[in-house]
């Protein structure tokens, strides 16, 4: 038999690890080894190195248990890699590995909207197509990538779009850059890679995340510097918009720190040259606002709190990374 690629596996929990157990409802209770031996036809595929550095559910995921992936990735000595965990940020730490993984081999993001237990479990096709996409050279180059349902997503370009289904993942910016079928990768559309930024020794700034809602005069964001915070994101309306009634606040928050426009809408850029009234995208701009380009706020939000961890220029990692 000729020489399998050796694919690390990293599970970190999430709905692929669950089982109804002794308490209510789900809870992470397998690891990596229980759910590489769940798949059939994997030995064929590659040599798995499984490891479980976290078993929680991805909602109460943290930055640095990502930041630690992403060491042990540039450290493993195989071909690829597999971040196993909950569907719930998938988006947040594919996009966080995207922006952490400095060479070509392919670390590919997965998990499972339906329990390990349940009927028509997604977890074992999700990680054979995960592992298929890891090992195959032609995903190299890419980054990270989301892999659910046989699609590839692009890091920076999937979303969670539907609570329940197993096709809850799509890439509404560009579409899945491909397919896995038959057993094979078919890329279908390549990304050019974004920056890379150095993996954080220890937590990151805190940045806040703030929805906005029609009526909102913005007053909570005076709060925001003496609750030690280092930067905000404003998921602002359509292009990036906030009412005028708020534009005073916002204008006061990006005197204290640096404050990132991002859109509430599922797809399309943040604006920056075509409205002019008070509180459109010109006017916030012009007050010393970023603009987050095509990041939604979640991943927006990571980007900063690692350019103020690395002292990377905030405008300057997002003329980079925000296409
Ligand atoms: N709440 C779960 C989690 O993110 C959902 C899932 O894994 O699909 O851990």
């Amino acid at each position: 038999m000729s020489a399998r690629p050796r694919i690390l596996v990293l599970s970190l929990g999430g709905t692929i690890t669950m089982t109804p157990g002794a308490g209510p409802g789900l809870n992470p209770t397998l690891g990596a080894a229980e759910l590489v031996a769940a798949v059939p036809g994997l030995e064929a595929v590659a040599e798995v190195v499984a490891e479980s550095p976290a078993r929680v559910a991805s909602p109460s995921l943290e930055p640095e248990v990502l930041a630690g992936c992403a060491r042990r990735i540039a450290a493993f000595d195989g071909a690829g890699a597999v971040v196993v965990q909950g569907t719930d940020t998938i988006e947040e730490s594919a996009f966080l590995l995207d922006l952490l993984h400095a060479d070509d081999r392919p670390v590919v993001v997965t998990g499972a909207m339906r329990g390990a237990a349940a009927a028509g479990a997604d977890g074992p096709a999700n990680l054979l197509a995960a592992i298929t996409v890891a090992a195959d050279p032609a995903a190299r180059g890419l980054g990270a990538l989301a892999v659910l349902n046989d699609e590839v997503h692009a890091a920076r370009r999937v979303r969670k779009g539907h609570t329940a289904l197993p096709s809850a993942f799509a890439s509404p910016n560009g579409g899945p850059l491909g397919v896995v079928a038959e057993g094979r990768l078919r890329l279908l559309a390549r990304v050019a890679r974004g920056p890379v930024l150095p993996i954080p020794d220890g937590p990151l700034p805190p940045v806040a995340l703030l929805g906005w809602g029609m009526g909102e005069d913005g007053r909570l964001l005076a709060a925001l510097p003496g609750l030690g915070f280092r930067g905000a994101v404003l998921e602002a309306m359509g292009a990036g918009h906030v009412p005028a009634a708020a534009v005073e606040a916002v204008a006061a928050l990006a005197r204290a720190m640096p404050v990132v426009l991002a859109s509430r809408c599922w797809a399309g850029p943040v604006f920056t040259a075509t409205y002019g009234y008070p509180g459109a995208e010109m006017d916030l701009l012009a007050r010393g606002v970023l603009p987050a380009g095509l990041l939604p706020a979640a991943k927006a939000r990571l980007l900063l709190a690692l350019a103020l961890a690395a002292g990377t220029d905030p405008a300057e990692a997002f003329s980079r990374a925000a296409r």
